[in-house]
């Protein structure tokens, strides 16, 4: 069953297909980590049941459920790159829409899932594209995209867009003390209130990758060189390792601003931060995001990630006032 966040959307979709209004096209938008693969996957479950119950949900039991839980049903495909961040290519889509102008082998709908479909090369998007102008009649395509604008707008503009929202932090917390997750505040300020993704930092060593970034920033701001941590660092999942840099100046740059009422992503080192305000001036904290900004610009081109990371930190370090 869906996220307690997610029901809006799944009624709509419910009362959409009940009375036949269900386009061909889904786009699923929003942040990483609120679920949209997982409300893909389920809405895909609910279309292909034999006997869904009234909130739409499977039913887990009839020979089609039975298929799709053994991933073996016939009407239901999903595409995705062979590895997170590599492209989806044209043959991958093409080999999809051979399947999708053959008749549904259980008389119902056929349903496609495209997951990160901002992966899709241009060769792929353009051949998507066709499918997407001839729509064969009881399929349904359901994109899955964090990036959306990473999509060529035609692709876009054919899909009937469905937003996710970062859930009330009420709600989230609720849900991750749910699943066993304790100092779930924390864990969501990190993830920037997406509960999944806070749910991975505790499942993951990400959040041991979040703790050496905050070290190697106290222990450059002490004075260390920076060479070390940046080997160090150069190795962990740089987009993640961006966005906390990022947080870690705005933290400094609200606590600049509101004092100690600022609302920080780096709840816990509030106390470090706080030292830091004082070495560091508003000005030089924007130059420093300008910096940043370029940096996850430039995240897809391959490069040196020992010598940008050496260099966040010496730019780190240089816009820090000497104690
Ligand atoms: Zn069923």
């Amino acid at each position: 069953m869906n996220y307690s966040w997610q029901q809006t959307q799944w009624q709509n979709v419910q009362l959409q297909q009940q009375t036949g209004k269900l386009p061909h096209a889904l786009l699923l938008v929003g942040a990483e980590g609120l679920g949209k693969l997982d409300f893909a996957v389920d809405l895909a479950h609910s279309l292909l049941c034999q006997n869904k119950s009234a909130d739409g949900s499977a039913c887990g039991v009839c020979s089609s459920c039975q298929l799709l839980d053994a991933e073996t049903h016939p009407d239901m495909f999903i595409v995705q790159a062979e590895d997170k961040g590599k492209a989806i290519k044209v043959d991958d889509i093409r080999q999809l829409s051979a399947s999708f102008s053959l008749t549904s082998q259980f008389g119902g709908y056929k349903v496609v899932i495209i997951v990160d479909a901002h992966d899709m090369n241009i060769n792929a998007s353009n051949s998507l594209l066709k499918t997407l102008e001839e729509p064969v009649s009881d399929s349904i395509l359901i994109l899955v995209s964090s990036n959306p604008q990473k999509l060529p707008i035609t692709v876009r503009s054919r899909c009937q867009l469905i937003h996710f929202n970062v859930p009330e932090q009420q709600q989230a917390i609720q849900w991750l003390e749910q699943q066993g997750v304790d100092k779930s505040g924390e864990l969501l300020n990190l993830a920037h209130g997406a509960p999944l993704l806070a749910m991975q930092l505790k499942e993951t060593e990400l959040l041991d990758n979040h703790n050496l970034l905050i070290q190697s920033l106290l222990s450059v701001a002490a004075n260390q060189p920076v060479v070390e941590h940046a080997e160090q660092l150069h190795k962990l999942p740089l987009s993640y390792m961006l966005n906390w840099l990022y947080d870690w100046i705005q933290d400094l740059l609200k606590l600049h601003q509101c004092g100690e009422q600022a609302d920080l992503v780096h709840e816990s080192c509030r106390s470090e931060l706080a030292k830091l305000v004082d070495r560091s001036s508003i000005k030089s904290l924007y130059e420093y995001l300008d910096l940043l900004i370029k940096q996850k610009q430039l995240q897809s081109i391959p490069l040196n990630t020992q010598l940008l990371w050496e260099d966040l930190l010496l730019s780190w370090h240089k816009q820090l006032k000497r104690v």
